[in-house]
């Protein structure tokens, strides 16, 4: 298992502060890493800036045939990968296998896209180009919830577009994404994609960097807040992809049993861990007891345990301060007067687990449901006017995704587009595609990520006048 930084193709050891990568299962530690200095930083971003000068002009045939040797190389290595995922992060085997696959499928996808030029031909017949040009060294900061999948997120369409990168890993789970770049580097010109290790003062030292051209960021708010500030004196681009409080709306006319599937499927997706999740569920009056139960009997049916044991369903949160956030989250509602269903399951006595939580009595004035939990609990509230939930719901500070569950589907699209979200969903929730642009309204977001459009945020236009 590789530890270090990985600066122009070559590994090295950090020389800045040391800090420990542990399991969330048990509290073990898996790692002790040294992150970079400001010298090593700016090593990194200098390869990068080298490496650019040939990588912009790699030809976008070329491009395709790396990006698909490296998708080979990540098939073979699969479990390997999904297991350092488990470790780091906490989710089940299963689903960090499933992390490693959409993120190949995400490669795939991104190798296929052309980057369009446009021309234009004008009545005097001079005609003009317009082509999409990259930017140049592109910033990568990651978070811990889905390491793996988000670092592919940022890397491909920014290798896609020309660009040459530096990545920042969360500190808590850098060990998946530096066997990602590892096996990148085996296939990619040295420096055109680096990584260096830190916690937040290293991302803040790398974001600020004169010569970043641009900043991809997946993380909390404030964090991003602080990024795009610091964007300023350089006029640096920002792609901001942020914390959100995805709302669900289940109609009475909703297929209760899919519907609850569907709904548990997305709040308790990664232990709740997850940017677009369902966060807080409006349920009608007339089928809300149904709903509750349904709901409760899915988390009393999950195998709680370390992830890599067989058949665990349901994992720890990934890190202390995430697992004590929680707990405070679910007492302060207790105390507002929120009641807890949660299973009878025995939880390890080691490790951040937090039993898949539901929350009854519970309002608008409460933490749990105004803010982002970003773990295992999800409020449910009772609502009897379903336009007036949409209104109440459209208050909220975050705007990443919505979801209205419904038979009456000119019904439910109404009443999607009324939601103040980048995404809604009807009858499900979280899923997404390389193919769509996702990115958040309000404090969710800034920019896009996927398709064409999150790609060309990855250059910037120029356009050619041609006069005979
Ligand atoms: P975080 O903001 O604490 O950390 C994210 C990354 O930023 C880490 O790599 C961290 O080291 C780095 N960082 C911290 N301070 C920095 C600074 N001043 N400058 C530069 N980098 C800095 O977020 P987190 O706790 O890792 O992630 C959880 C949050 O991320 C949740 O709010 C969640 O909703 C959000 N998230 C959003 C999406 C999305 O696509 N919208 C996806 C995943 C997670």
């Amino acid at each position: 298992m590789n530890t270090q930084l990985l600066i122009n193709g070559n590994f090295s050891n950090g020389l800045g502060n040391m800090f420990q990568v542990i399991n969330p299962a048990n509290e073990s530690i898996l790692a002790e890493l040294t992150g970079a200095n400001a010298e090593q930083v700016d090593q990194a971003v200098a390869s990068a800036q080298k490496a650019f000068q040939l990588w912009k002009n790699q030809s976008d045939e070329d491009i395709k045939e790396i990006f698909n040797k490296i998708c080979k190389a990540l098939k073979d290595e699969k479990d390997e990968i999904a297991e350092l995922i488990t470790l780091e992060q906490g989710k089940p085997f299963q689903l960090a296998q499933f992390e490693v696959e959409a993120g190949i499928s995400w490669i795939q996808f991104i190798a296929d896209i052309a980057i369009p030029v446009e021309t234009l031909q004008e009545p005097n017949g001079k005609k003009i180009e317009v082509y999409n040009r990259p930017l140049g060294v592109v910033a990568s900061i990651t978070p811990w919830n889905w390491p793996f999948m988000i670092a592919i997120w940022h890397l491909f369409p920014a290798l896609k577009a020309k660009n040459t990168v530096v990545n920042k890993p969360s500190e808590y789970t850098p060990l998946s994404t530096i066997k990602l770049v590892e096996i990148m580097n085996n296939f990619l010109p040295a420096g055109v994609c680096n990584i260096v290790l830190g916690t937040g003062e290293t991302g803040k030292i790398l974001t600020e960097h004169k010569n970043i051209a641009k900043v991809t960021f997946t993380g909390s708010t404030a964090t991003g807040q602080r990024i795009l500030k610091n964007s300023v004196d350089s006029l640096k681009s920002v792609v901001l992809e942020l914390g959100g409080n995805d709302v669900g709306i289940m109609l009475p006319d909703a297929d209760i049993e899919k519907a609850v599937q569907g709904i548990f499927s997305s709040a308790f997706l990664n232990m709740g861990q997850t940017c677009a999740a369902l966060k807080r569920l409006y349920v009608h009056e007339d089928i809300y007891d149904d709903v509750v139960g349904r709901l409760a009997d899915l988390a009393t049916s999950q195998k709680i345990g370390d992830g890599m044991a067989p058949n665990t369903t349901f994992g720890p949160v990934q890190n202390q301060a995430q697992y004590l956030k929680i707990k405070k989250m679910i007492v302060a509602a207790v105390q507002q007067g929120a009641k807890v269903i949660e299973p009878e399951s025995e939880i390890p006595s080691t490790g951040y687990f937090i039993l898949p939580t539901i929350l009854t009595h519970v309002n608008e004035s409460m933490d749990i449901v105004s803010d982002e939990q970003f773990g295992p609990v999800l409020p449910v509230l009772k609502f009897s006017n379903a336009e007036d939930v949409v209104q109440l719901t459209n208050n909220s500070e975050f705007g990443l995704g919505g979801s209205v569950w419904s038979r009456d589907l000119k019904k439910a699209h109404d009443l999607a587009a009324k939601m103040d979200t980048g995404t809604v969903w009807i009858n499900s929730h979280s899923d997404l595609s390389p193919a769509v642009p996702f990115g958040g309204w309000k404090k969710s977001g800034l920019g896009y990520s996927f398709g064409l459009d999150g790609l060309l945020l990855f250059t910037q236009k120029q356009a050619i006048h041609i006069s005979e």
